[in-house]
């Protein structure tokens, strides 16, 4: 038996605050820099916050990161005008239409979450350099690796390293941040019931302001299928992000706004969430191992905080 048998797979945020809360427990991971998608798309921390919790403050105080308190206002554009607030039916229409791309009649989809709304006509958030956090997190010792194979009932698993050696590993204990979408293809010995399905978004930035931004601190979403975004925002100064689910073309994205500065095409946009259940041996963490898209940081350090390894 090896001398390390508790590993962390990947080493995106997830896995770095379970790394933090339970130190005996190894990384192992193929980013070249640690923070997974915050890292790999700077385009992601355009819609990305820390919500303010007693968990996530807690974090942010230990690891002496400077923060801000903030509420942002929620608005909704219901076809030309801004509303407060909206009746469940509305709701109920936008997350069918955040979940089908946006050229489909989304009007015969039935849904079962409403995760992909809130229910608040605000987000408070703790504004902080998410570069910083990653930086205060990551540990020294990470292992350079990409898991090719998990064998569940033998308990090992089998990862590439740099130089394409592939090494055999036991483990007692797995702690799984890989998307689920992945994971489950490298559990050859185990038949997945899940469907993991998702759909593609397109992020585009704009220095042109929506005339229908008054607030620009707050979050606008869309319930207008005449347009094709979901959500619209400000980032930094003077730039707009627009959320579409569904890929859109540049000649489409024209035809709405005509003078965008880039485009982020995402094939894993939207997940369309499972209950994954754990293993007695391997258990997820995070948003995308868990494929449910109400999961959020202060969850991710609950649950790290908590965990007993027995
Ligand atoms: C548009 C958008 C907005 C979001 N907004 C918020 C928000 O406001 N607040 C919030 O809390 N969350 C938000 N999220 C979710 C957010 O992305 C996650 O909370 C967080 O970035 C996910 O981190 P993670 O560590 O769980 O996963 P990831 O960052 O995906 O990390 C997965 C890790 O697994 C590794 N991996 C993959 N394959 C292998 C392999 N074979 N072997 C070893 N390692 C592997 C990867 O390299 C990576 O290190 C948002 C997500 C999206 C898409």
């Amino acid at each position: 038996m090896q001398q390390h048998n508790k590993f962390i797979l990947g080493s995106g945020i997830s896995a770095l605050i379970f790394k933090y809360f339970n130190p005996s427990y190894k990384i192992i991971s193929p980013d070249e820099k640690p923070g997974g998608q915050l890292t790999k798309h700077n385009n992601l921390l355009t819609t990305f916050y820390i919500h303010n919790t007693l968990e996530t403050r807690e974090l942010l105080n230990n690891l002496k990161i400077k923060y801000k308190e903030k509420r942002l206002k929620i608005y909704y554009y219901y076809y030309g005008k801004i509303l407060e607030n909206i009746t469940n039916e509305q709701r109920i229409n936008f997350i069918k239409n955040k979940l089908s791309e946006w050229n489909y009649d989304s009007n015969s989809y039935k849904i079962n979450n409403m995760n992909l709304s809130v229910s608040n006509n605000f987000l408070d958030i703790l504004d902080c350099n998410i570069e910083e956090v990653i930086k205060k997190l990551t540990p020294k010792d990470i292992i350079y690796g990409s898991i090719k194979l998990i064998n569940n009932n033998r308990k090992f698993f089998v990862y590439q390293d740099k130089n394409k050696n592939l090494i055999t590993h036991y483990y007692d204990m797995i702690i799984s941040s890989i998307p689920a979408n992945l994971f489950f293809n490298l559990t050859y010995n185990y038949k997945c019931p899940y469907y993991l399905n998702y759909l593609p978004s397109t992020f585009i930035s704009s220095q042109i302001k929506p005339e229908f931004i008054k607030d620009e601190d707050s979050i606008y979403y869309i319930l207008d299928d005449n347009l094709p975004f979901s959500r619209v925002q400000r980032f930094g100064i003077n730039t707009y992000i627009y959320e579409a689910t569904g890929l859109l073309t540049d000649e489409e994205i024209k035809k709405y706004i005509k003078n965008f500065t880039s485009v982020e095409r995402r094939y894993v946009g939207i997940i369309k969430d499972e209950d994954i259940l754990n293993f007695k041996y391997i258990k997820f963490i995070g948003r995308n191992a868990l494929w449910n898209s109400s999961i959020k940081i202060q969850d991710v350090i609950k649950y790290a905080k908590y965990f007993k390894n027995e």
